[in-house]
């Protein structure tokens, strides 16, 4: 089932994907009227995409979407070229189930290379299946990400014990890693592939390809504003006729508060806890989320705005952190030139305090008095922040406090519903706790993808892919009336 962009009626926004649409039973969007013409259901085997006879015209690329269509997590595409096919991120989505891309195992022999975006679980979680079952060429990105990418897969192997992963496939993994630098053009047969900083965590880019004069951009995750650690997303010279943008908070009312209203808030929330003697547990993304977070508590320790109290930092983020500060070369120069210039090693604070397995974990829930725990995971499936929880959970004293994306079906969303009881690694754990949000996103909101759009020179399609459909469809909506714009379906592919 090929669609061409030319096909302009097939491509028609308002037409193919603003009709009202019903849910059906089993949750899938379907549309009350037919935007396409009826034709009798084909077998399944015969709309999977083409193997790798089909010919791709010199010039011309093909997109395929095996994951992040209409949905965050699994982000997985591949670009073909005449003779070349690529994947652009192999993520995993976790939620009530975990799922995966839908690309078949048979494909994996026949691509040539994998591009990483960034190190988070929902787009490089599937290497390790990849390399399992014939993939046998290189895995392009920037250094911290290769490195962190390493960490985060082998501690969700140990968590998640997902089937079809040989013994040796986290060992193997470096045999492919291609490091690549920011900026650096490099190539896979006849497409030129170039890495540009994203703005979202550590390593994280944005995805230039060009086949010829065919460019296209693939944003990952991305942040147009600077934080504690990080530089924004590079957004000049941006030039791509196509653009496959992420729409994390892309909806009508996405517009983040100034930062300064959320610190307040922020701030004044863990003051409030800590003055009462409670304890505050910020479950939190291991790489990215967590180190702002800490960098951010710190800041605020040492200027006095919040009590000085211990910050038990508990879970990968102590191995990503250290990943962090030896890359901090990838991170803004103000911190560089803090560590190169003087004593004061922000990473080594004196408020942090790691804490190294059970009996540490132990002696920080027996602790008597306020305390901040930062940990692992951040939408509560697994990780140490259930223990905290069992323990700590069912007293008023305490707080958690959110600041990631919580996806449907975690039990971190069920929280932020008010559930007061959640099944927590099987086991029913009652909440007595307060449960509050502070939107610290490394996400764009809907004004700053609007402002990359717009500093895209000479964009024609826009492809949204990595959010929630409504909100997929809010931002289609703003965009139709200047560009081709398509919300991908899952293994469909589109000729550009
Ligand atoms: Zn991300
Ligand atoms: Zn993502």
């Amino acid at each position: 089932m090929e669609r061409k962009l030319a096909d302009t009626d097939e491509w028609d926004v308002e037409r193919t994907y603003m009709k009202p649409y019903q849910k059906t039973g089993r949750g899938e969007a379907r549309h009350r009227t037919a935007p396409r013409p009826r034709e009798p259901a084909k077998p399944r085997e015969e709309r999977r995409p083409k193997e790798a006879d089909e010919v791709i015209k010199e010039g011309k690329l093909r997109l395929t979407f095996y994951g992040a269509a209409r949905e965050v997590g699994r982000s997985c595409i591949m670009v073909e070229g005449k003779g070349t096919k690529i994947l652009i991120d192999a993520g995993i989505k976790l939620g009530e189930v975990e799922e995966h891309p839908m690309i078949e195992d048979s494909m994996l022999k026949h691509i040539d290379a994998v591009v990483i975006s960034h190190a988070h679980l929902d787009h490089c979680g599937y290497l390790p299946h990849v390399i399992s079952n014939g993939f046998n060429g290189p895995i392009y990105s920037l250094k911290p990400t290769l490195e962190l990418v390493n960490v985060i897969a082998s501690d969700y192997l140990q968590i998640s014990k997902p089937k079809g992963i040989k013994k040796d496939a986290i060992a193997k993994m470096p045999k492919h890693y291609k490091m690549v630098e920011y900026h650096e053009e490099f190539r896979v047969k006849d497409l030129a592939i170039k890495l540009v900083p994203a703005g979202h965590i550590l390593g994280s880019a944005m995805v230039e390809i060009r086949e010829g004069d065919n460019r296209l951009l693939y944003t990952g995750d991305i942040n147009l504003k600077g934080t504690k650690l990080l530089d924004p997303a590079y957004t000049e010279y941006l030039n791509a006729a196509t653009l496959i943008t992420e729409s994390t908070y892309s909806g009508k009312g996405d517009i983040f508060p100034s930062e300064k209203i959320v610190m307040a808030g922020f701030t004044e929330s863990i003051k409030e806890t800590l003055n009462k003697g409670g304890k505050v547990i910020i479950p939190s993304f291991a790489v990215g989320r967590a180190q702002e977070v800490l960098f951010l508590l710190d800041d605020h320790m040492r200027s006095g705005s919040i009590p000085k109290v211990p910050i038990f930092v508990d879970g990968m983020i102590n191995k990503a952190m250290r990943i962090y500060r030896h890359n901090v070369i990838y991170c803004k120069q103000e911190l560089q030139k803090r560590i190169l210039m003087s004593e004061d090693d922000p990473f080594k604070s004196p408020n942090f305090h790691p804490v190294e397995g059970r009996d540490d974990r132990q002696k920080v829930i027996k602790t008597e008095g306020a305390a901040i725990i930062v940990t692992t995971s951040g939408m509560l499936k697994g990780g140490p922040v259930i223990r905290y929880l069992e323990k700590l959970g069912d007293s008023y004293m305490n707080k958690l406090i959110m600041v990631g994306y919580q996806a449907e079906g975690t039990p971190g969303r069920e929280l932020l519903n008010g559930a007061k009881e959640i099944s927590l690694d099987g086991k029913k754990v009652k909440i007595g706790l307060k449960v509050e949000a502070y939107h610290l996103s490394g996400h764009a909101d809907k004004a700053q993808l609007l402002r990359l759009i717009s500093s895209v020179k000479g964009l024609k399609n826009i492809f949204i892919v990595h959010g929630d459909e409504t909100k997929q469809k809010e931002f289609a909506e703003e965009l139709k009336n200047k560009y081709k714009v398509v919300l991908p379906l899952l293994k469909e592919h589109y000729e550009l």
